[in-house]
């Protein structure tokens, strides 16, 4: 069986790159599971290119974004990562690579400027939303290559979505550090004495507007990691079967 993935069809149409996510039908993208190498060949395969072109984000929920090359292929891939060095998510002006990050409820986020010819592919879990993790890598396109958020096409993959994911009152005091009341009132949603329904998508997108994204370039797959079903195939959700291994790819590769 192959690896199934969808993609993102609004950044893929530009033609520059090509997006995907991957369902709950493939599940080992981490390099310590034994399946993970087959799983990675396998998309290879199908996407032109071999694991020795792909690189995956070491994450543990830091606003650090990390600039890759072609030497840093293979990466979490074919050889552990180097736990001293932890980022949650990179980007490269390089073409053929395939930027990798793994998800299960955070939310996955694709960068393109298509002008500067920069990729950037994002972990944003609720800490690294609270962290504007999203801005972080905006400011590195910008100050590194030179790119303008205005040329920017970004779109937010699965996660859990506004319906499904609800938090207590820790999480609405973590983000009332970093977003305005104004914003505070978009992204949370009372649900009853203590807990609250959290809009991460609309956390991201605020964030990336403030960064002076346009609106219509920010795009988003709308599908949600725990109740979402596309075409018979549902997706990797923590919430659902609380498995530390069980992971959704979502990539990104200029080409
Ligand atoms: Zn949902």
């Amino acid at each position: 069986m192959s690896v199934r993935y969808f993609s993102i069809p609004e950044l893929d149409k530009t033609g520059g790159v090509k997006t995907l996510y991957t369902s709950s039908c493939d599940i080992a993208w981490n390099y310590e599971d034994a399946h993970a190498r087959d799983n990675y060949q396998d998309l290879g395969q199908q996407l032109g290119i071999r694991p020795e072109d792909m690189v995956k984000s070491k994450q543990t929920h830091t606003d650090v974004v990390k600039i890759v090359t072609r030497k840093n292929c293979g990466d979490g891939i074919l050889r552990p990562l180097d736990e001293s060095e932890p980022y949650d998510g990179l980007i490269t002006n390089e073409k053929n690579l395939l930027l990798c990050t793994v998800e299960a409820d955070c939310v996955p986020v694709y960068f393109y400027d298509p002008v500067k010819e920069v990729i950037a592919m994002v972990h944003s879990g609720w800490k690294g939303t609270v962290k504007k993790i999203s801005q972080v890598t905006i400011q590195k396109m910008k100050s590194s290559f030179g790119c303008q958020p205005s040329d920017m096409f970004v779109a937010i993959g699965p996660h859990i979505c506004k319906d499904c994911y609800e938090v207590g009152e820790d999480l609405y005091e973590e983000f009332s550090k970093t977003f305005a009341p104004a914003e505070m009132e978009k992204i949370f949603i009372r649900k009853n004495q203590e807990k609250y329904l959290l809009n991460l998508e609309e956390a991201v997108r605020l964030t990336l507007l403030e960064c002076g994204v346009v609106a219509e370039n920010i795009f988003s797959a709308g599908v949600c990691t725990l109740h979402s079903q596309v075409e018979g195939y549902s997706f990797c959700s923590y919430r659902r079967t609380k498995s530390k291994t069980e992971r959704m790819l979502t990539a990104i590769m200029m080409k």
